[in-house]
């Protein structure tokens, strides 16, 4: 049978959850209830439901480009009217630590740069830098993330690992996120963006390309980093270890409790 892409519309809504990592979505594809899985692209979609949640589950790979081409595949072949990605991603805030949330406003490209024909940060012919994420869609995210530090942390993440990380006293801070093509682990990198962007959050590798993408099909996006690494010299130590035992654990339990309340 012809696989084309009319052949996977469908008139139901679905939402999309994108990770960027293999470790990141870990322990999900065994909860999905009817899965079936499309090829695309070098792209596995799972669809399925989640928790009662009709859904499309993606591992999109890391980078800008890699994301960007995975959300307009979504959007373009499986019908869906939402888009969330959580993931992991550097500290660019002195009171941030490891293990804290961060939910995104805006986010930019922090390696776009085309001066001085457009203005450093602005995406070309657009006339921005910054683009928002859905108030609604984020405030449900930060609900649900907020309910399982509360209440269900404990079901997830090893004491072990709580007292390893230092993740005692979490928090959720909404604000700037910004991406680029660069793993950070430069505190001399980070201090000149920081200088540049003093209300930056955190640093990733996706988030701003999937921004890009969603705006301009109109599509209402979240973002949901859980923070791995202080972007400094040693941001890569640990890195592992980190998103298998918690960061893993905090995207399962997050989107247990954002599709139990949807
Ligand atoms: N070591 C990993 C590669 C990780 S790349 C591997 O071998 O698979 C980093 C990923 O985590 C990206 O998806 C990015 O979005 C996020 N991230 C976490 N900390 C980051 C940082 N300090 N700088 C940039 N991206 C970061």
């Amino acid at each position: 049978m012809k696989n084309n892409s009319s052949q996977n519309q469908t008139t139901t809504q679905k939402i999309a959850f994108i990770f960027a990592m293999q470790e990141e979505q870990q322990g999900l594809e065994h909860q999905l209830q009817d899965k079936k899985v499309v090829v695309r692209g070098k792209r596995r979609y799972l669809t399925g439901s989640l928790w009662g949640k009709e859904c499309v589950c993606v591992l999109s790979g890391i980078g800008k480009v890699a994301a960007a081409t995975t959300v307009t595949s979504l959007i373009e072949n499986f019908d869906v009217s939402q888009i969330v990605l959580i993931g992991v991603a550097g500290a660019a805030d002195a009171e941030l630590k490891i293990g804290d949330i961060v939910i995104a406003t805006t986010l930019m490209q922090h390696d776009m740069d085309a001066s001085p024909l457009f203005p450093r940060f602005e995406i070309p012919l657009t006339g921005v830098s910054h683009l928002s994420t859905d108030t609604a869609l984020s405030g449900k995210l930060g609900q649900a993330a907020d309910f399982f530090l509360e209440n269900d942390r404990e079901n997830h993440v090893s004491d072990a690992a709580i007292a390893q990380f230092n993740l005692q006293n979490v928090k959720i801070r909404y604000g700037l996120i910004a991406s680029g093509d660069q793993f950070i682990n430069d505190a001399q990198i980070l201090a000149a963006l920081k200088k540049d962007l003093p209300d930056l959050l955190a640093v990733e590798m996706e988030g701003a390309a999937i921004a890009q993408v969603c705006h301009d099909y109109e599509i209402p996006f979240a973002i949901l980093r859980t923070i791995s690494d202080d972007a400094g010299e040693h941001a890569d130590y640990n890195f592992g270890q980190f998103i298998q035992e918690v960061a893993a654990q905090y995207s399962l339990g997050i989107l247990h409790n954002f599709c139990r309340a949807s």
